[in-house]
């Protein structure tokens, strides 16, 4: 059964209490009387605003924008995956491109926090992409392939299964510079090839991978079931509720329409 995944990244956004209240009740209040049955919507607001994040409209998921993998200890600063979950927090954005530019995480650094994430019953959401100058050099398919041989290494098929790709080129990231749909396809053939290389053709299936920057509903059937994404991780827009939704009720109706095409032709 055909399914997406609508991931808001609010990002360090909201500048107080009232204004995280303020994005709840707008959300609630475009999401009310929707039903979604084959899409999974999540919000990702920063830690300080998690426990108002509570009672999430249905279809919408509580989720965070990082944690550090260890469970508790001398780690100033940092919010580890059991925290994360005892404040009903299901999803975890991952190896954003922000982390790695800014807090200078790594594949390998990524790799065990994805370990503790699953360990703790988190879906991880790990982002890869290449830079501006790496996809001008032509190094992008070598990018992506070094990104996930080292943030997939030893996993299990089961543990594998479990994560979402999100393929974020940084050069798309708040830019309004998009790739074509063609070049978001070859990604996907790219990845799907890898994953049954490494784990089998089932698991490859399983993995979801969806795409990040600059995305809008205006454009996201290009960047997502024209591309074979399994939905899309959201930066700007997901900050405007009303553009989440839309993206969400655009991505139920996608899933119908392929179910139903599917359904008819096994009939
Ligand atoms: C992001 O940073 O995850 C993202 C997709 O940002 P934007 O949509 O703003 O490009």
């Amino acid at each position: 059964m055909r399914k997406f995944y609508v991931i808001g990244n609010l990002k360090m956004n909201m500048l107080s209490r009232e204004e995280a209240a303020q994005y709840l009740s707008v959300l609630r209040r475009e999401v009310q009387g929707k039903r979604y049955e084959h899409v999974t919507g999540a919000v990702c607001p920063p830690f300080l605003y998690l426990s108002q994040f509570d009672h999430l409209p249905e279809g919408i998921k509580k989720g965070a924008q990082n944690l550090f993998p260890e469970k508790s200890g001398a780690y100033t600063g940092e919010i580890s995956p059991v925290m994360l979950k005892n404040d009903g927090v299901e999803y975890v954005i991952i190896g954003h491109s922000e982390r790695r530019q800014h807090a200078g995480e790594t594949n390998e650094m990524i790799r065990e926090k994805i370990v503790a994430a699953l360990k703790h019953h988190l879906i991880p959401i790990v982002c890869i992409g290449e830079m501006a100058a790496e996809r001008r050099a032509e190094e992008t398919d070598r990018i992506l392939a070094l990104q996930i041989q080292t943030i997939f290494a030893g996993l299990s098929k089961s543990q594998a299964e479990k994560i979402i790709v999100a393929y974020e080129p940084c050069w798309a990231i708040g830019t309004d510079v998009l790739p074509t749909t063609g070049e978001l396809l070859q990604v996907r053939v790219m990845l799907r090839k890898m994953f049954t290389e490494m784990f089998d053709a089932q698991t490859a299936e399983r993995i979801a991978v969806l795409y990040g920057g600059s995305v809008k509903s205006s454009f996201l059937a290009e960047v997502s079931w024209e591309a074979q994404m399994d939905g899309v991780l959201v930066g700007h827009e997901s900050l405007f509720p009303y553009e989440l939704v839309k993206m969400m009720g655009l991505c139920e109706e996608e899933a119908l329409r392929q179910n139903e095409q599917s359904s008819s032709r096994i009939g």
